[in-house]
Formats: structure tokens, C-alpha cells, sequence
């Protein structure tokens, strides 16, 4: 399935395309997803990215059906929540899913976390496998694996995961896992690509002088610098002005210089949680 959409794709290695630019939803109030999906398909996002524990898949449901957009122009991933690991739970949580997003299927399903002390990633990542089997989503992957998780589930499975999702910015590049996963046909999914508004990435100087060179914002250099990376991106914003910023990030390129420069900027600095600390 290719999606018609100005947003460059990339093909997963189940030979499904994914638009590279997507809109994230964690954090947007339950209450106001319908109109901040709505504003998202109007700015031109046809990729939605959001999860069970977020609580606001009816939200995004609803905004979908509203829009009139065909089904095979939107990319919908959801995410199997750390309580709902292993072969019932899983089959059962994705059922939920659909129901609140109103949808037959999704485009790709996730685990959330490895959450290595409960120990039932590959327990889950097999019924993923029927999951997928079933039709109940295109395409299935990971988030937040390390490499070790990532190794389990090739040689303990037959499917190597479509992507792994992890926190990643220009101060937080995760290189080592990015390089295993690439190696292996794994697409990286950038979470929190703006640092969350936790690190103070889009005031710093580089990005700052690379946003006045090309007369646009730093949010919209560090998601250029994304997509230039090859990483899959959605940032996440409750403000349609911002919404729209983000999204108008496909008339300008950086050079190698600049990208670079934003390059350097990697500081190993983690906004959000470890891996081997969410179970
Ligand atoms: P982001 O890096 O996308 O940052 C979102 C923050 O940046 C918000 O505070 C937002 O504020 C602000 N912001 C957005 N656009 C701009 C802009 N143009 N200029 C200045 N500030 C801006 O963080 P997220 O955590 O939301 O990550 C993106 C998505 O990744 C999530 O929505 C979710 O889909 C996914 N994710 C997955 C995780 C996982 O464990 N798999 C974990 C975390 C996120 P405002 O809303 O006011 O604009």
C-alpha cells in the first residue's frame, strides 16, 4: 500500500510504506483529540501516532471517521500497554484498541515498553506475529528495545520488527541502537524529536543560526534534521499554529555542514525514561 501524500515515504521490510512525517498524540487531552486530530488532517497529516495508555484512541477515532479521508490514506499506529503483555492480554488489548479507534485494523502495532522484569516481550511479540497474521494490522513493531531486547525477538520469532520507536533528538541520538536496528532492515521512529520541551534544544545556538540561514523556526530545523537522518517523526503539539509549523518542513534542505553542526550537538542526554526502568 503506498500512501499519496507530499510527506516522503519510507518501506518497512514487510514492504509496507510509512509516511516519514506523522502527527504524536501523547499527552493531548482526551477531551480536545477530536479537534487537535481534526486540525492535524486539515494541516495535511495523514500518520497518527498514538497508544492505549494515552487514552484518547476514541478521540483520534472519531476525528478520523469525521475527516471523510479514504482509510487508505492514513497511517494509524497504536500500542500494546505494559499491563496488557502476554498471548491473551495482547490479543484482547488490540480488540479494545480497535473498538475505541473505530477501525478494522491499524497500520502498525507496537509494544510499548520491553518491560524487562515483567520478561514477556517475546511472549508478546509472538502474538503480535498473530496479530498481524489475523489482519488486525498491517505491520507490527517495537519501542524503547535496547539492543539485547532487539536480539531476542529476531532469533526467538520469524518476523524482524518492522520499527523500534525510542526517544530520539539531536542531544539524544542513540546511534548504537539506531546502527543495530538499521543493520537489521528496523526503521527508527523518533519519539519526543523536540526533547519534549524538556531540554532546552530548540534555544541553542547552532539550531538557532541554522533556523535564521533558511527563515524558519528551530522546531522546523530539528524535525528537518529528522527526516534527513531517516528517522520516521511526529511531533506532538495541541496548538494549531504549531501543528501547521511542523508540518511545513518539506521546502527547505540542510547541508552536510549544517547537518553536521546539529550532529555535534549529540550530548548522550535522555529527557525521558530508561527502558530497564518501566515495567
Ligand atoms: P515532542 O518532542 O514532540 O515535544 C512536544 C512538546 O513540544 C510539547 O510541549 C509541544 O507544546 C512542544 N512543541 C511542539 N511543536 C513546537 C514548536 N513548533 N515550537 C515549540 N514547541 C513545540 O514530544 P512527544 O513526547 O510528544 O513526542 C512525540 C510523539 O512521540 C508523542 O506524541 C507520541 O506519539 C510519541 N511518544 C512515544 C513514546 C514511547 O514510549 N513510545 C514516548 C513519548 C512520546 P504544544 O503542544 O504547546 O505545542
Amino acid at each position: 500500500m503506498t500512501i499519496s501524500t507530499p510527506v516522503p515515504t519510507l518501506t518497512l521490510n514487510d514492504g509496507h510504506t510509512i509516511p516519514q512525517l506523522g502527527f504524536g498524540v501523547f499527552k493531548v487531552d482526551p477531551a480536545e483529540t477530536e479537534r487537535i486530530v481534526t486540525d492535524a488532517l486539515e494541516a495535511g497529516y495523514r500518520h497518527i501516532d498514538t497508544a492505549a495508555i494515552y487514552g484518547n484512541e476514541e478521540g483520534v477515532g472519531r476525528a478520523l471517521a469525521a475527516s471523510g479521508i479514504s482509510r487508505d490514506e492514513l497511517f494509524i499506529t497504536t500500542k500494546l500497554w505494559n499491563a496488557d503483555q502476554g498471548t491473551e492480554s495482547a490479543h484482547a488489548a488490540i480488540k479494545t484498541s480497535l473498538d475505541k479507534l473505530g477501525l478494522e485494523s491499524v497500520n502498525l502495532y507496537l509494544i510499548h515498553w520491553p518491560t524487562p522484569q515483567q520478561d514477556r516481550y517475546l511472549e508478546s511479540w509472538l502474538a503480535l506475529e498473530e496479530i498481524k497474521a489475523a489482519g488486525l494490522t498491517t505491520s507490527i513493531g517495537v519501542s524503547n528495545f535496547q539492543i539485547e531486547n532487539l536480539e531476542r525477538v529476531i532469533t526467538g520469532s520469524n518476523t524482524v520488527p518492522a520499527v523500534n520507536q525510542i526517544e530520539l533528538h539531536p542531544a539524544f541520538a542513540q546511534k548504537d541502537v539506531s546502527e543495530f536496528a538499521r543493520s537489521h532492515g528496523i526503521q527508527i521512529e523518533a519519539w519526543g524529536p523536540l526533547g519534549q520541551g524538556k531540554y532546552n534544544l530548540l534555544e541553542l545556538p547552532e539550531i538557532a543560526a541554522t533556523a535564521s540561514a533558511h527563515g524558519k523556526s528551530t522546531a522546523q530545523v530539528v524535525i528537518r534534521w529528522h527526516l534527513q537522518t531517516g528517522n520516521i517523526v511526529f511531533p506532538k503539539s495541541s496548538n494549531t499554529a504549531r501543528i501547521r509549523e511542523n508540518f511545513d518542513v518539506l521546502d527547505f534542505e540542510l547541508s552536510a555542514d549544517e547537518m553536521d553542526a546539529i550532529n555535534s550537538l549529540d550530548a548522550g542526554k535522555r529527557v525521558g525514561s530508561h527502558p530497564d526502568d518501566v515495567n
